[in-house]
């Protein structure tokens, strides 16, 4: 087995035992490797294994390597970096989720996108949920009006859930308390709402078993996957 096949393996026994510690059921967690840096061969061998998607960071770069993957048609491709507005028709020809929205008038310009090619996108809601000033997302009081907005005015979006990245530096109380008020904070908007949000995409190479034993249902990982990266 290739070293690449060997760690999404492993990633995906930490999974089980990180839910089986917590009575959760780990097959129902989602891997995304992140694929950002990462050659063409190295995405081609992910995109073999155990995962739901190769997930990028930037437009560009993902842009850049579409034409050269020949498994683009079998796998989704996830953004979940930031999205600037002036790269949205690009992001919609490529991305079949993008996992970052955080404005009423990005997902306004995601969904002009969409209806412009005729086509429907999944969306996740990124919630800045420790409060990092450094972080992309929607703070935790501005998500419930974020999704309403979406609800009734962005009929070619499909709004699946939440996903947030933590501050670094947190111990592994920290970690998992930001982790459980992501679960919180959705199942609340669920709630309040009357809507289904039941994917929770939180967790990545250093931090995804505490995730999981907070109800994570999506892991996006990287480094644990391919290695450390340069930059
Ligand atoms: C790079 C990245 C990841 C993966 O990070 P690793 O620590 O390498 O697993 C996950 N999510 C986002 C948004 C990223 O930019």
């Amino acid at each position: 087995m290739s070293t690449i096949a060997d760690n999404i393996a492993s990633v995906r026994v930490r999974i089980a035992r990180a839910a089986t510690r917590c009575g959760l059921e780990g097959d129902r967690v989602d891997i995304v490797a992140v694929t950002k840096t990462r050659s063409i061969d190295e995405m081609e061998e992910a995109a073999r294994c155990d995962v739901i998607a190769l997930g990028e960071n930037r437009v560009q770069e993902a842009l850049s390597k579409w034409d050269s993957l020949a498994s683009r048609s079998r796998i989704p491709w996830h953004l979940v970096g930031h999205l600037q507005k002036n790269k949205v028709k690009k992001a919609v020809e490529i991305f079949s989720c993008v996992q970052s929205v955080d404005s009423p008038e990005l997902a306004s310009v995601l969904d002009k996108a969409c209806a412009a090619v005729g086509r429907r996108l999944g969306i996740l809601l990124e919630v800045n949920i420790g409060e990092d000033p450094g972080k992309f997302g929607v703070s935790r009081a501005a998500l419930e009006i974020l999704a309403e907005g979406i609800l009734q005015e962005c009929s070619n979006l499909d709004l699946k859930g939440l996903m947030t990245v933590l501050p670094l530096g947190l111990d592994e109380r920290g970690t998992r308390m930001l982790f459980a008020s992501m679960r919180e904070l959705r199942d609340e908007t669920e709630s309040r709402l009357g809507l289904s949000l039941p994917v929770l995409s939180m967790g990545m190479s250093g931090d995804f078993e505490y995730a999981v034993m907070e109800g994570s249902t999506m892991v996006r990982i990287g480094s644990a996957i391919f290695g450390g990266r340069i930059n």
